[in-house]
Formats: C-alpha cells, sequence, structure tokens
C-alpha cells in the first residue's frame, strides 16, 4: 500500500492536521467547529486530496459537500452552538442541548419509521418495505460511510442518536422475512454505506439469497457512495478481491448484481482511481446505475448534470434518478425549488443524447411514493405542476398524472396544493395509500 490509498479519516478530533487547513480563514474553521458538531462531519485522504480544489474555498463544491459550512445551521441554531464549544462534550446537558437541536432538524423524513415491517408482531428494525418488489436492507456494519455529506439525511445513523437507528444484527431475520415474501424481487442493502462492512460480512447476508429457496430474489442491489469517497475499496482495500468476487458469485447464481452509484458531482469521475475501480465491478458482470440529489451550491445546473451523465455513459454506467434533496438537515442550504428543479432537468436532459436519457426525475421520495415533476404547463387558465408516482405504496397508482397547482417556491410535495380548487389529491381520497393497502397488495 501507498500513502494514497492507506484510508485515513478526518473528523473534527484531527482534521487540523491536514496541511490544506492554512488556507481556510478563522471564520470558516469556527464554522467546522460549530456545524460539526451538530451534523456529522467527516473526511478522508482520497477526497482531501483528490476531490477538492483547495484553491476554490469555501465554494468548491467537493469542500461544500464534506466540510461544514457556517450557512448549514439557522443563525439562532450556530449561535446557541458556539456558546457551548468550551463545554465538554460528554456533559449530559451539553448532549441533551445538541440533540434538541438534531431533533428540530427532521432526522426522520418521509415516514420511514412507519416501513418497517413486522413478523410475528416484532418489528424488525434493519429493513424497510415499502414498495412491493423491494426490500431495502440497513445492515449493522455499514451504518457509517467513507466521508459524511452535509447534505445527508441519514445521518442521525452515525451521530450516536441510537434510537433512530435501524439497524439489524441477524441476517436470519432478513433471510426469515424474504423466504415468505415472495412478491419482493430485489433487495436493496444500503446504509449509511453498505459496502464500509467488509466482504465477510455482507457475504453472510447475500450468498445464502442465492440458494434455490430464494429463486424470486431476483437483483441485489447495492446503494453506495464508495466509488465517490473510496474507490480503493474495490481496489487495494485488504478485501477488495473478496468483495469483487462476492459480486462476481452473484452473477454467477444467474441474478443481477445492481449497483446503485451515488455520484453528485462530475469531479468524482474524473479520478484515475475511480474509473479503475468502476471498470473492476463492471468485469464481475455487474451494472452501475447512478443516483443523486439536486443540491444548490453542489450541482444546481443543467450544464453540470449533463456533464456527469455524459461522463457516466462514458464509463458504462446508467444514469438512473435525480432526486430532490429531503426536508431534513441542512436543507435550507442545499434546497431547490421544484420549480427551478424541473427546469435544470429538462435542460440536462434535452441536452444529451438518448442513451443517457435514463435517468428520471426530478423525484421527491415523500410518505406517499417517489413522485416526479414531469412538467409544468398551464389547463383549465390555471399554470400547473404536471406530476406522477414513480413508486407508490400502492402499486395501482403509479404512472397517472396528477396536478398541483403551480407555486415558484414550493421545495416539497407536502408544500403543493391540488390544482383546479381540489380539495385534496387523488392518493388521498378513499384511504388508498392506507393500512388496507398494506395488507392487499405488499403484505400477502
Ligand atoms: C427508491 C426506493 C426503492 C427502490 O425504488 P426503485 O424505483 O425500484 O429504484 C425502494 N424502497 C424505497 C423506500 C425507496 O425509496
Ligand atoms: S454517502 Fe449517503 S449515507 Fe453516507 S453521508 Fe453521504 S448521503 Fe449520507
Amino acid at each position: 500500500m501507498t500513502q494514497e490509498n492507506r484510508y485515513r479519516a478526518y473528523t473534527l478530533r484531527n482534521y487540523k492536521e491536514l496541511p490544506q487547513i492554512k488556507n481556510l480563514s478563522p471564520e470558516e474553521i469556527e464554522a467546522i467547529e460549530v456545524v460539526g458538531r451538530v451534523l456529522p462531519f467527516k473526511a478522508n485522504n482520497y477526497v482531501v486530496n483528490e476531490l477538492i480544489d483547495w484553491n476554490n474555498i469555501p465554494d468548491d463544491p467537493m469542500f461544500t459537500l464534506t466540510f461544514p459550512r457556517k450557512e448549514m445551521l439557522s443563525p439562532s441554531h450556530y449561535n446557541q452552538v458556539l456558546k457551548m464549544l468550551d463545554m465538554d462534550t460528554r456533559d449530559d446537558v451539553y448532549k441533551e442541548k445538541i440533540n434538541k437541536i438534531r431533533l428540530k432538524l427532521n432526522p426522520n423524513p418521509a415516514g420511514q419509521k412507519q416501513n418497517v415491517p413486522t413478523m410475528t408482531g416484532d418489528k424488525l428494525h434493519g429493513m424497510q418495505h415499502k414498495y412491493r418488489e423491494t426490500v431495502l436492507f440497513f445492515p449493522s456494519q455499514g451504518q457509517t460511510c467513507h466521508a459524511y455529506c452535509t447534505f445527508c439525511f441519514r445521518w442521525p445513523q452515525f451521530s450516536g442518536m441510537s434510537d433512530l437507528k435501524f439497524a439489524m444484527k441477524e441476517a436470519d431475520l432478513l433471510h426469515k422475512y424474504l423466504k415468505r415474501k415472495k412478491k419482493v424481487t430485489d433487495v436493496l442493502f444500503t446504509g449509511g454505506d453498505p459496502l464500509t462492512a467488509s466482504a465477510k460480512a455482507l457475504s453472510s447476508y447475500i450468498e445464502p439469497l442465492l440458494t434455490e429457496e430464494f429463486a424470486h430474489i431476483r437483483t441485489i442491489r447495492i446503494g453506495s457512495k464508495a466509488l465517490s469517497y473510496w474507490p480503493y475499496r474495490f481496489l487495494t482495500d485488504k478485501d477488495a478481491d473478496n468483495l469483487i468476487e462476492l459480486f462476481e458469485k452473484v452473477n454467477k447464481a444467474g441474478k443481477n448484481l445492481a449497483y446503485q452509484a451515488h455520484f453528485n458531482h462530475p469531479k468524482e469521475l474524473s479520478t484515475k482511481a475511480v474509473k479503475l475501480a468502476i471498470e473492476r465491478i463492471q468485469n464481475t458482470g455487474a451494472q452501475i446505475r447512478t443516483q443523486s440529489p439536486l443540491l444548490r451550491k453542489i450541482n444546481n445546473h443543467p450544464d453540470i448534470w449533463a456533464e456527469m451523465w455524459k461522463k457516466q455513459v462514458d464509463l458504462g454506467c446508467i444514469p438512473y434518478y435525480m432526486f430532490v434533496a429531503r426536508d431534513t438537515g441542512s436543507k435550507a442550504f442545499f434546497e431547490v425549488p421544484l420549480d427551478k428543479a424541473w427546469d435544470i432537468f429538462r435542460k440536462a436532459y434535452s441536452s444529451v443524447s438518448g442513451i443517457a436519457r435514463t435517468v428520471r426525475g426530478p423525484s421527491m421520495s415523500a410518505f406517499p411514493g417517489k413522485v416526479i415533476i414531469t412538467g409544468v404547463t398551464e389547463m383549465k387558465g390555471e399554470k400547473v405542476f404536471v406530476l406522477k408516482f414513480l413508486q407508490c405504496r400502492n402499486p395501482k397508482l403509479v404512472g397517472i398524472p396528477f396536478f398541483a397547482k403551480h407555486d415558484p417556491k414550493a421545495t416539497w410535495l407536502d408544500q403543493l396544493k391540488p390544482a383546479f380548487g381540489e380539495s385534496e389529491f387523488f392518493y388521498e381520497k378513499e384511504n388508498l395509500l392506507g393500512k388496507k393497502v398494506e395488507e392487499d397488495v405488499l403484505w400477502e
């Protein structure tokens, strides 16, 4: 191993050892100290040395993606924490105050807890089953990441707020659950980043799924940011070869290994290491699909998306989702109104060839499902958003267009009102999403 592929994390405790920190102003350092106590902060040597442009601080997108900045907290929260900088972080009063702020930042959006399945009365906390075909699994060893994104909505999982942790210890329960659910075709391993788990831990979850009992499971999906934050995971890490072998085994068993890669900016696709890692994954027979939220200060321009999608296609990856940033954490810093999001999507989409137009968006993962904005238009003299479900708790509602009153400022589904003076959206009628749906179409 060389210096560059030996993983080294930088957190509040040691980031000042970085020579690049000399480029920061005292205000920027203070912001890291303050905001980093509320939102999780972790960078690593690859992010610091190969992705961040230290001549472009603080506006460099990769810096903003991983280093806390002042505006990520409201002025009142910022000042509260600033006054607490001298306190012992193990002090109960300190912890309580910090947790109070964290709870105000809505750490559990889109009813994630409501989608935790049960089996013989027990809640299966490491799983989420919201859409009939796909079960999400959060391996307990994968509840961290190789670096932390400042926009992340999963941060309660890493910041010691343990009652919000979805992680499940036993692979056994996952397998028992899936054995019964014959309509499930996809298991999506997520986190945190499931690829922070060892190849051995991942094998214990995945290999049993390759047997005859699980013939209904067709696709093993892995949602990960390791390609952008630590491509050496696939190249030189101690168990990189074992991980690659595991991917090969999935394909040899006649199933798909679908790798859902999180890339937020074209810069993440530019290094030699990421290109080699992508190639290595593809050589196992796996396909890589890509996704990212749309984020102010990181990628809120159509040219950035077009460049990102083109680069992905060049590297043999399939553009998959553009998400609207969730209503949590530092959302106020990153948010882009839906109207603007649609405009960026459309301009980027129309500037690439059909090969890259596999991407869907902008999509909100909201309580009822994944809702995309398919257009802004005028109907019956009213300006409206045209929306539809890409995914829904009730699969019968997928793909049906519906309309919301146009609102240039709205940033999330819950701020939208039905168009044409109606009192409810179509899916709110007749309990189309409620308990009965689960019994009818999800859990049988
Ligand atoms: C997005 C998502 C999935 C997967 O949806 P696909 O459209 O199949 O990629 C599954 N579960 C949840 C909760 C999701 O948000
Ligand atoms: S990689 Fe994903 S889970 Fe990890 S910090 Fe970033 S957004 Fe959050």
